[in-house]
């Protein structure tokens, strides 16, 4: 049988390895032939946070009839988790770790995109605020409830403190174990890069595909023309209905390029030769060239101001913030709306003042269209998305 000892022995000395896992919170067996990291892998995905990423928006929210081709959050963290591992290979690190902290990086969304974080933050404003990092960490520990010997997904700390690193905006007492360190392992610095790597890359594709971005526009944007000029010059009678897709090609493949020869950069300058080395370095040693820096902060300006602030998203948005906070504030003013075991959590919550995190919980767990769903049962009629 195939060790996962001996693909973890080939690795740089600097990566995450199953032998030198912290653990997980509720001591267990491992398994015969799944590492670890594997096996948190294999739980994330069997996890219903996991599955209901296929209805919750990136960007857009069925802003078209034709809005099926469009991202959501199950293939953009696919597409994280591809980039993130091929990084990952070429630096010489756990690809398993890597592959499992990309696949949970964003089951803690709230439904509607970045705005519905922002919406349950403010609802949340005198009860410890939401944030969707801080959330996921509440979801792998708490939330998620399929297992007879602990709640939670029981993940090793390695992942857990993937997350735990990330997000601000929330106190949590779960994040005190991480708080002894600044940075996580190399492959959660890998993931949070090629997160932005991966979705700047296909809202562009989206926008240009669903007419948010004209051609026009695109002459604004540095790395869509140096894409433009390397397809022409690689493919000179490229047909247009193909130059897109080269071009999203182009600009994916430089930017992971740029992260792992900086990266190697780094970790050779810092003298780097272990994990926990990695973990109290001063600065994080996954990065972008100072070059590469500018054109990805272009990147993400350009779609800021021409997609992101695009008034039929600002609409979506608008539409969204109705949806959230009435359906938060019904489910706070009538827990008898809850189905039955949502209440009996509520009530036992209740006693301890937390109520209003159950119901945070609630709502955040919505996709998109369950949350639409759920005001029409309980209104009658919904804000047309
Ligand atoms: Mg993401």
């Amino acid at each position: 049988m195939h060790s996962f000892g001996e693909y973890e022995a080939r690795l740089a000395p600097f990566a995450a390895r199953s032998a030198h896992s912290r653990g997980r919170a509720f001591p267990e067996p491992e398994h015969p032939y799944r590492s670890p990291f594997q096996r948190d892998r294999d739980r994330i995905i069997h996890s219903s946070a996991f599955r209901r990423l296929e209805s919750k928006t990136q960007v857009y929210t069925h802003l078209y009839q034709e809005g099926d081709q469009f991202r959501k959050r199950l293939t953009h963290t696919l597409e994280v988790a591809q980039i993130a591992r091929s990084v990952s290979r070429a630096l010489g690190l756990n690809e398993d770790l890597t592959e499992a902290i990309a696949l949970v990086h964003d089951i803690g969304h709230a439904p509607f995109g970045h705005k519905g974080q922002d919406i349950l933050h403010d609802l949340m404003h005198d009860g410890g605020g939401f944030e969707h990092n801080t959330q996921a960490l509440r979801i792998v520990c708490n939330i998620e409830n399929r297992y007879p010997e602990f709640r939670g997904l029981n993940l090793t700390y390695e992942l857990r403190e993937a997350i735990a690193k990330k997000g601000h905006r929330m106190t949590e007492p779960l994040k005190a174990e991480f708080e002894t360190h600044p940075h996580c392992s190399l492959e959660g610095q890998v993931v949070d890069l090629c997160d932005p790597i991966t979705y700047t890359t296909h809202d562009l594709d989206d926008g240009i595909v669903n007419g948010a971005i004209t051609a026009d526009m695109l002459r604004e944007c540095e790395l869509w023309n140096e894409g433009v000029a390397w397809t022409r010059a690689k493919y000179p009678a490229i047909r247009e209905s193909l130059l897109r897709p080269q071009v999203v090609r182009y600009i994916i493949n430089e930017q992971a390029t740029d992260l792992i020869t900086q990266t190697h950069r780094n970790i050779e300058e810092a003298g780097i030769a272990t994990i926990d080395h990695i973990r109290v370095f001063p600065r994080k040693l996954a990065g972008f060239s100072p070059l590469m820096r500018d054109k990805h902060s272009g990147l993400k300006k350009f779609l800021q101001q021409n997609m992101y602030d695009h008034y039929r998203v600002k609409r979506m948005e608008s539409h969204a913030r109705k949806i959230i906070t009435e359906l938060f504030n019904v489910f706070l003013d009538q827990p008898e709306l809850f189905p039955p075991g949502v209440r009996s959590h509520f009530d036992e919550e209740k006693k301890a003042g937390n109520e209003k995190r159950i119901v945070c919980d609630y709502v955040a767990g919505m996709t998109d269209s369950f949350a639409q769903d759920e005001y029409q049962k309980l209104f009658g009629h919904s804000p047309k998305i």
